[in-house]
């Protein structure tokens, strides 16, 4: 059996003491591949730095929402191009979207939305994929996508909303990635959505160190971790973990390249 994990931190301070022997336990349970996401400059070049030391690791690089308020939008662009251009590790734009839970003012969601589409606009000029967060700001997102869709694919990550919004993403051609909250008891909505969802448009993630999944919810979270949504979709969707790891795993594979 072979997982991918399309969206893990794991330049995350939490793993400085055994970031070691937590890539050994990812490998050791079935975990082949993992996408480190940046959200800042920074981290993305740790994530860069990671993928060049582990062969299991890829990176993508990017400016989170709430990241941006302090830089140029110029350069940042140009920073991130270049890491692209110079680095054959990165596979991804991401993680970039919108996030109103964190912010309520308005000029800083303006700025948010500058960012977003401008590295939308990077991931196609560069013909990568793209990772978004969206945290109750889904129909901006949506509305920003449908007129910046980067062909090379879409990740929404850790989708977390309406069996209707999915929809309207898989119309656009969006993969949807599910994570941790999927194994949460009372999580209806990503257990409907984890029903519903095309498997051929189906990605597993953990976002590690953060959401966690049952019974380790709360604890840091790790690319291991990923068996645990792994065996509740295949039971949701009444299928083998075998098969739905391999499906998935190929979905990541054709949308960011081994
Ligand atoms: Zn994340």
């Amino acid at each position: 059996m072979r997982i991918f994990d399309t969206h893990c931190h794991l330049y995350d301070d939490s793993y400085a003491l055994d970031f070691d022997k937590v890539i050994k336990e990812a490998k050791e349970n079935n975990v082949q591949k993992m996408l480190v996401l940046g959200d800042d400059l920074l981290n993305s070049k740790k994530a860069i730095l990671l993928a060049k030391n582990y062969k299991e690791i890829l990176a993508a690089v990017g400016i989170f929402p709430t990241s941006c308020y302090e830089l140029d939008l110029d350069n940042s662009i140009n920073e991130l191009r270049n890491l692209v251009i110079n680095n054959k590790e990165v596979k991804c734009i991401g993680e970039i979207g919108l996030d109103y839970y964190w912010e309520k003012d308005e000029e800083k969601k303006a700025m948010q939305k500058k960012f977003f589409i401008a590295q939308l606009n990077l991931a196609k000029s560069l013909n990568l994929p793209v990772s978004i967060h969206a945290r109750d700001s889904i129909e901006d997102v949506y509305n920003i996508l449908k007129d910046n869709f980067p062909e090379k694919g879409v990740i929404m990550h850790c989708f977390s909303s309406s069996k209707e919004m999915m929809d309207k993403f898989l119309k656009l051609g969006c993969y949807i990635s599910l994570g941790g909250p999927v194994t949460f008891k009372n999580a209806k909505t990503p257990k409907e959505i984890a029903l519903l969802v095309p498997l051929e448009k189906l990605l597993l993630e953990t976002d590690a160190p953060y959401l966690t999944p049952h019974p380790y919810r709360g604890k840091r979270n790790e690319p291991k971790y990923i068996n645990y949504t792994l065996k509740e979709i295949a039971s949701i969707k009444e299928m083998s973990q075998e098969k739905l790891s391999e499906i998935t795993y190929l979905n990541a594979i054709k949308l960011l390249g081994e």
